[in-house]
């Protein structure tokens, strides 16, 4: 089963993760020239699969329509980083049952990925490899989180890992996604918005495209799979 770091630990060697030296630090200073292209990943980078759960799947609490889409596709992302030893991490929606986001208590989204249910799960297609890191957020009654990095370790968890790059893709769009993405970029990291491995839940119609040009618009670069070899 994935790791669930949550509870903050520097101890990344017993997951297999390769903290870099110093001088492979300092050899990425040219980082920012380099293209974006899935092909050509290298130490210091790491994919983020944002809240791929199945409530946000269609027939979910919260589906997102299209969700399931995505999956095939970070499965094919995952292979690419699984193939270059480099790590994987998963943010998660983990609420409690009276969570302040939900309906019952004045918040706008209906009951959905609840702590230990099955709408909170990972779907079963999606291929989590054991040694990823789970990131676990909005997990107390008071504080919602689109971010995976509002509330959690996770920017902590990656400078520890030496990660200086992020690969970005899951669910939706113009939440979890975006603020995910900004969040990266605030926290001093290079950003790549998987740009087909994302779906909207376009509550007004085109926030999925300005959530898109948005990211952009901050720094993000994008990458998709079509076009590229194997
Ligand atoms: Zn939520």
């Amino acid at each position: 089963m994935p790791v669930d770091h949550s509870q903050c630990t520097d101890d990344y060697a017993r997951y297999g993760l390769r903290v870099r030296g110093l001088n492979d630090y300092l050899n990425r200073s040219d980082l920012s020239m380099q293209t974006s292209n899935i092909s050509d990943l290298c130490q210091g980078d790491a994919l983020i699969i944002v809240d791929v759960q199945n409530d946000f799947l269609p027939g979910g609490a919260l589906g997102v329509s299209q969700g399931d889409q995505v999956v095939p596709l970070l499965n094919h992302y995952i292979q690419y980083f699984r193939k270059a030893e480099l790590p994987v991490y998963a943010t998660r929606d983990w609420h409690p049952s009276d969570h302040c986001s939900f309906t019952a208590q004045g918040g706008i989204w209906p009951p959905h990925c609840i702590a230990d249910s099955e709408g909170a799960q990972f779907p079963p297609g999606l291929l989590i490899p054991a040694n990823s890191l789970i990131v676990s957020k909005a997990t107390t009654r008071n504080q919602d989180a689109y971010s995976g990095f509002q509330g959690t370790c996770l920017a902590q968890q990656l400078r520890s890992a030496g990660v200086r790059r992020v690969f970005i893709g899951g669910l939706a769009t113009d939440y979890c996604v975006l603020n995910t993405v900004k969040d990266a970029l605030k926290e001093g990291f290079h950003v790549v918005l998987l740009k087909d491995a994302i779906r909207a839940v376009n509550l007004n119609p085109g926030d999925g495209n300005r959530a898109i040009q948005e990211m952009i618009g901050l720094g993000a670069a994008t990458q998709q799979l079509e076009g590229l070899a194997g």
